[in-house]
C-alpha cells in the first residue's frame, strides 16, 4: 500500500521519502520515571510478593480512590475484564443499551455474559450515548445503560441517571478514555453505580495491562472483589462464583510509577492539543474535535472529522496518506460495534438506527500526539493536511 502511495508523497517535495523518517503512533505508551519504576519492581523482588493483593496493588487502589475522589478504587487485570465484572455484580442481565460508537470491548463485555448489548445512536453535540434514544429503547428485557465517556468527553450523566431511577435499571460506564477527566464540577470515576477504567498501555494512565473499578458502593466493591478472586471471602470460604481477575504487582508498580506524573503528560497532551489547533485551523474539511472549556479532559485523543467535499478528499484516503508518510493515524471508531461480529450476524442493525454514529465512524481521524511526540512532528502532521488538500486534485487523479 505505502509503496504504491509513495509517488504522491514525492510531490510533497519531500525528497521522495516518506515526510518522517521513524514511524508516529496512536496510543504509544506514556511513560513514568524509570528510576522510580525500578524502584517499585526492585521493592517487589526484594519482598518476593508477585500478586494476590500485594503492596502495590494495594497502595495503587488507595490512591486510585483518592484521585478520583472515590470511596473503591478495584484494580482489575484489564479494562475488559473490569467491564464484564461490574456488568455481572450489578445483575444486568437479558438486554443492555450501549453506544454503537465505542470500542468493541464495551459490547463484548456483554455479549459475552450472554447479554444483548442494544446499540443506539450518538448525541452529536457530545458523541456519547443519546439520552431521548435510551428511553426509547427500553423494553421489558432491559437491566441496565453502560454509558461511554468518549474521547474523555462525558455522557449527560444526569439525564441518565434519571431515566436509570425513573425505570429501575443499573447504571454503568465505560470510562476507559477519562482518566482526570470531569463533568459539572465532577471528576468523572464518581457517576453511576460504578465506573469502568482501563490502565491498557495506550490510556493516559496506564499499568501496562489494568482496570479498575471505581464506586461509592460498598457492598458492590465488596461483590467485585470478591469475584475477582475466585468468589473467596477469606482463605476456604467460597461465596460467589468468581474467577481470576488480579492485577499483579508488576503491573501495579507501573501504574504507580506512571501515576506519578500523569498530571506531565495531561500536560504535554494539552500543549500538543493547542499546537494542532493552531497548525489545523483554516484548513478546508478539517473539523477539529475541541473539549468543552467547562470540563477537564485529558487531551489523550487528538481527533479530527474530515468532510471529503471541502477537504478534497476522503478519510480513507488521507489515512493513507498519512500511512505512506508514517504517520500511523487510526479510524477511531470505525466501523461502529454494529457492524462488527458477532453483532452483524445476531442482530440486524440497519444502518438508519444509528445514523450520527455512521457518519461519524466514515469521517474520524485519531492523531498521534503525546508526550512522546515533539512539537516539530505536530508541525509536520499539519503541513501534511495543509498540502494535502492543496494537492488534491492532482493527488485524487494519481489514485485514480
Ligand atoms: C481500551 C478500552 C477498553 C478496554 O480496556 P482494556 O484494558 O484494553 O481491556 C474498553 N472500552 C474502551 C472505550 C476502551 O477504549
Amino acid at each position: 500500500m505505502s509503496a504504491a502511495l509513495n509517488p504522491i508523497a514525492r510531490l510533497a517535495a519531500f525528497g521522495g521519502r516518506p515526510r518522517f523518517d521513524r514511524a508516529l503512533h496512536v496510543g504509544r505508551p506514556n511513560m513514568g520515571d524509570r528510576g522510580r519504576y525500578l524502584g517499585y519492581i526492585n521493592g517487589m523482588l526484594d519482598r518476593g510478593i508477585l500478586t494476590n493483593y500485594g503492596p502495590l496493588v494495594r497502595e495503587l487502589e488507595t490512591r486510585l480512590a483518592e484521585s478520583l475522589g472515590v470511596r473503591h478504587a478495584v484494580s482489575v487485570c484489564n479494562g475488559t475484564m473490569a467491564l464484564e465484572l461490574g456488568v455481572r455484580a450489578l445483575g444486568m442481565k437479558g438486554e443492555v443499551i450501549m453506544p454503537a460508537f465505542t470500542f468493541v470491548a464495551t459490547a463484548h463485555a456483554l455479549q459475552w455474559q450472554e447479554i444483548k448489548p442494544v446499540f443506539v445512536d450518538i448525541d452529536p453535540r457530545t458523541c456519547t450515548i443519546d439520552p431521548e434514544r435510551v428511553e426509547r429503547a427500553i423494553t421489558p428485557r432491559t437491566t441496565g445503560i453502560v454509558g461511554v465517556h468518549l474521547w474523555g468527553r462525558a455522557c449527560d450523566t444526569e439525564a441518565l441517571a434519571d431515566i436509570a431511577r425513573r425505570r429501575g435499571l443499573r447504571l454503568m460506564y465505560d470510562a476507559a478514555h477519562a482518566f482526570g477527566c470531569s463533568h459539572g464540577g465532577r471528576l468523572i470515576g464518581g457517576f453511576g453505580d460504578c465506573e469502568v477504567f482501563s490502565l491498557h498501555a495506550t490510556k493516559v494512565l496506564h499499568a501496562g495491562e489494568g482496570g479498575v473499578i471505581a464506586t461509592n458502593d460498598d457492598h458492590l466493591a465488596e461483590r467485585v472483589r470478591y469475584m475477582q478472586n475466585f468468589g473467596f471471602q477469606g482463605q476456604d470460604n467460597v461465596v460467589f462464583l468468581g474467577l481470576n481477575g488480579k492485577m499483579s504487582e508488576a503491573c501495579a508498580a507501573m501504574g504507580l510509577c506512571n501515576l506519578d506524573s500523569v498530571e506531565e503528560f495531561i500536560a504535554a497532551n494539552r500543549s500538543r492539543h493547542e499546537r494542532y489547533r493552531g497548525g489545523l485551523a483554516g484548513i478546508p474539511g478539517v473539523v477539529f474535535l475541541e473539549y468543552p472549556a467547562e470540563e477537564r479532559n485529558n487531551y489523550q485523543y487528538l481527533i479530527v472529522e474530515l468532510e471529503q467535499g471541502d477537504f478534497g478528499l476522503s478519510r480513507d484516503q488521507v489515512y493513507r496518506l498519512l500511512q505512506a508518510e508514517n504517520v500511523l493515524s487510526r479510524r477511531y471508531f470505525f466501523p461502529g460495534c454494529h457492524r462488527m461480529e458477532p453483532y452483524r450476524s445476531l442482530y440486524a442493525y440497519p444502518e438508519y438506527r444509528v445514523p450520527v454514529t455512521e457518519a461519524l465512524c466514515g469521517r474520524v481521524l485519531a492523531l498521534p500526539t503525546g508526550p512522546q511526540m515533539g512539537e516539530d512532528d505536530v508541525d509536520g502532521v499539519c503541513e501534511l493536511f495543509r498540502f494535502f488538500h492543496e494537492q488534491a486534485p492532482a493527488i485524487r487523479a494519481a489514485l485514480g
